[in-house]
């Protein structure tokens, strides 16, 4: 028996399958193509391709191993600067010490959480100066919410610095209409389980250039010659999706605009319950942009409610909640001791402070609405404001 203090546990981000995904695994299945590459490679590589709007896609074993690619494409090497979002997942720059080569990271700006073109500008006027500009810019698109492309866009162009987006959280977001990951030379998604849809584990690297994407198809498979025999004459990887999993991929972005969908009305509903408790901030939406609102990431000032974040993580956990702090910022990591850092201001580093006041809250498609008011009591109740 579950006493009411071992309710069910409600997870942040739970896979949600959409029934399909047996489909062309059967279909697989009774080809026998149970291999690396097949039919439902290369049309999950298609559709993503449509879906989004850019002429190729790969798809590969994680998004991890996406932006590896897009750096060893665009000749990231040991001890080249590679800039990249401070506020993110440490896959977003693991990559760059892959190469051997050196992050400067960037700080957040207050309106989107995402890359400050402020911060941007004075680290590449600064590499600029020493005559070492950085060989790419990873942008984070963090929670779903797109970072301010025009102005990143611009500042790259202008110094001529390719971007890589690390769309790996905002798969079903727009940017002024566009979608999200393609604003860049490459972008990246990732269908690992807890993203907005699930491969169990994957990734796509996306661009417009077809000889690039091409050449990422040759490194993911360990970069054979065009010969009969085995001859290499580059350091590949083993990198390409599985034939099974892209039939997952393939029923599972059937439904992604739902997932989205519903990942909106969960945060529309965390907004309307809780946004007006003084104290309480809820991730902004810039203007012209649609988040497909991932995670629902808020603020909880500790000074105005008196209760810290680590204080209501707890009561949720309790409450067999699963709720998590914001990612901790990279430059703030002991793996990244000593990187430069470019603050948002002189005196102000935004992603210091969402990570001191942050906190994602479940917000899976699969979950239903008495779970989602379970979590509004429990924080209500932690904030001490009794329904
Ligand atoms: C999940 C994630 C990745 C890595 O994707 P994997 O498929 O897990 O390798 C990279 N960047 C960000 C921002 C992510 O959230």
């Amino acid at each position: 028996m579950l006493t009411d203090k071992q309710q069910e546990r409600i997870f942040l981000s739970a896979p949600h399958m959409s029934g399909n995904e047996m489909k062309y695994i059967s279909e697989a299945f009774e080809t026998n193509w149970i291999a690396p590459l097949g039919p439902n490679v290369d049309a999950f590589e298609k559709e993503i391709a449509n879906y989004v709007g850019v002429s190729e896609a790969v798809a590969v074993s994680s998004g991890t191993a996406a932006i590896h690619l897009a750096l060893s494409l665009l000749d990231v090497e040991m001890g080249d600067k590679v800039f990249c979002s401070t506020f993110t997942f440490v896959a977003s720059a693991n990559p760059i010490l892959y190469q051997g080569a050196v992050p400067v990271f960037i700080d957040s700006e207050p309106e989107t959480w995402n890359m400050s073109p402020q911060a941007l500008e004075k680290a590449l006027k600064d590499a600029s100066a020493d005559g070492k500009l950085p060989k790419a810019v990873i942008v984070v698109n963090l929670y779903g919410q797109s970072a301010k492309m025009d102005e990143i866009v611009s500042l790259c162009n202008q110094y001529d610095v390719p971007i890589i987006e690390d769309a790996a959280e905002s798969l079903g977001s727009t940017y002024k209409g566009k979608a999200s990951g393609t604003f860049g030379k490459f972008g990246v998604f990732s269908f690992n389980g807890n993203k907005i849809i699930t491969t169990s584990s994957g990734g796509m690297l996306v661009s417009n250039d077809v000889e690039a994407i091409k050449k990422a198809r040759f490194l993911a498979t360990q970069a054979k010659d065009p010969a009969p025999h085995y001859q290499h004459s580059t350091m590949g990887f083993n990198y390409r999706m599985s034939n099974i999993l892209a039939g997952i991929g393939r029923a599972q972005l059937e439904v992604l605009e739902q997932r989205v969908q519903a990942r909106r009305q969960l945060f529309n509903r965390y907004n309307q319950e809780l946004s007006s408790i003084p104290g309480i901030h809820f991730m902004p939406e810039l203007k012209h942009t649609k988040s497909n609102r991932w995670l629902t990431a808020l603020t909880i000032s500790e000074e105005v409610t008196g209760i810290s974040v680590r204080s209501i993580l707890n009561a949720l956990s309790e409450e067999n909640i699963e709720a998590r702090p914001v990612w901790k910022p990279l430059h703030m990591q002991p793996l990244f001791k000593g990187a430069n850092y470019y603050s948002h201001s002189e005196n102000m580093s935004v992603s210091e402070s969402l990570f001191n006041s942050g906190l994602c809250l479940p917000s899976g498609s699969i979950m239903k609405k008495e779970d989602q008011m379970r979590v509004i009591k429990c924080l209500e109740e932690s904030l001490k404001l009794k329904v």
